[in-house]
């Protein structure tokens, strides 16, 4: 009998332990987790360095309100900014905190030049936002709202592609588009660069704020530091959240000088937010996203997309598309994905389901060769079992 409400479809599988791309579940059965719970755990289980910033940091401060100067934060807003677009930093406590605080700001610049009614926030329908209240209804969907209370004012949506809706929904209470550069749990659909780069300069034709989630593909996923560096584009304000906490929970809006001076002392808040703990997590994950981890992940990607490609041609009944960026991999099924995430679980190969019969693999950032070359036999496995 369990006393945790029933909000999750939970797998009868409890872990002991972590180490690097693999869990020991409390049976003491190994497996090779490519999960990482959901792309957060960015240098895997119990990364050395990141025990030991905990550890120490631990002994000697947690937590202070952010009514006192957090030096620890300092230091990881100024390297966050000294490596991306952004001029300053509001650290939070998650994904869905990080996105809303981004709506937050764009409606509050909007305010600040002196035109309030810029509220509206353009979205990709059936997108990904986090589950906080206005970011089900950022998100597009259906299923997520249902039963929720009355419809949040302020999103219009588009389909994923449907560019003249997109340009037919902005009108002059429009404050900003906000997309993921990669969709996550939407099936892991990558926007194509072409695509950002119109996105921007539609954006600055209108004079709207281009809001790039980067909650799930930012922080080297991708293969570069944000997803949106392929298309070279400079984004106004950016949500992050799971890679950078590499599995404390952490996280922060980006944003340019020009939007940040919208945020005057008192305009937003949080308690946890930034605390010393949290932020000597970050500094000791963003320390280890270096080129050298980069050109991993790109090395990585391009060898378990290539392989993964040979198994959709020796099984093209079952797979039906590979998609994906750097170390965010979706592989599309034609059938639903639920049996198969099944069996690759029984195997023990551990990954997770996104939408439209997608089984989304996530090795952490530092991922051996050989630990692809398991999973990758683990996934043929499965297929001839299945064909
Ligand atoms: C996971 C995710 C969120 C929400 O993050 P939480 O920490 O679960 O609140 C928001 N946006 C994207 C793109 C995500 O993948």
């Amino acid at each position: 009998m369990s006393f945790l409400a029933n909000n999750y479809n939970r797998k009868d599988l409890a872990f002991e332990k972590g180490k690097g791309s693999y869990l020991i579940s409390k049976k003491g059965k190994k497996y090779l987790d490519f999960v990482q719970g959901i792309a957060v755990n960015s240098l895997g289980h119990a990364n050395p360095k990141l025990v030991e910033a905990i550890n120490k940091q631990s002994r000697k401060l947690w937590h202070v309100s952010n009514a006192f100067k957090i030096p620890e934060g300092e230091k990881l807003a100024k390297k966050i900014v000294n490596r991306t677009f952004a001029d300053s930093v509001i650290f939070q406590n998650s994904g869905a905190e990080a996105t809303e605080t981004a709506i937050k700001i764009a409606r509050r610049y909007f305010y600040s030049i002196g035109k309030p009614y810029k509220t509206r926030i353009i979205c990709i329908k059936n997108s990904f936002h986090g589950r906080t209240l206005a970011a089900i209804h950022a998100s597009g969907s259906k299923k997520m709202v249902e039963g929720f209370g009355p419809k949040f004012p302020g999103f219009d949506h588009f389909k994923f592609g449907d560019h003249k809706k997109l340009k037919s929904l902005i009108n002059k209470n429009t404050a900003a588009i906000m997309i993921e550069t990669v969709m996550g749990e939407g099936g892991i659909k990558v926007i194509p660069s072409w695509c950002i780069k119109e996105l921007r300069e539609l954006c600055d034709k209108k004079n709207i704020l281009l809001i790039l989630d980067e909650v799930q593909c930012g922080i080297g996923r991708s293969g570069k530091f944000f997803a949106f560096e392929y298309a070279k584009v400079k984004p106004d304000i950016v949500p992050i959240a799971k890679g950078i906490g590499g599995g404390f929970p952490i996280g922060a809006v980006l944003m340019t000088n020009k939007i940040s001076k919208a945020m005057t002392p008192g305009t937003h808040g949080s308690t946890f937010g930034g605390n010393p703990l949290a932020m000597t997590v970050g500094n000791a994950v963003l320390d280890q996203i270096n080129n050298k981890l980069l050109n991993n992940v790109n090395k990585m990607s391009k060898y378990f997309i290539k392989n993964l490609e040979n198994l959709k041609k020796k099984y093209p009944n079952i797979i039906k598309e590979v998609r994906g960026l750097g170390l965010l991999i979706g592989l599309q099924l034609f059938n639903d994905q639920t049996k198969f995430i099944q069996k690759l679980m029984d195997n023990k190969l551990l990954t997770i389901r996104a939408a439209e019969n997608v089984i989304r693999i996530l090795p952490p950032l530092n991922v051996k060769k050989s630990e692809i070359n398991l999973a990758l036999k683990i996934i043929n496995k499965v297929c001839k079992e299945l064909n």
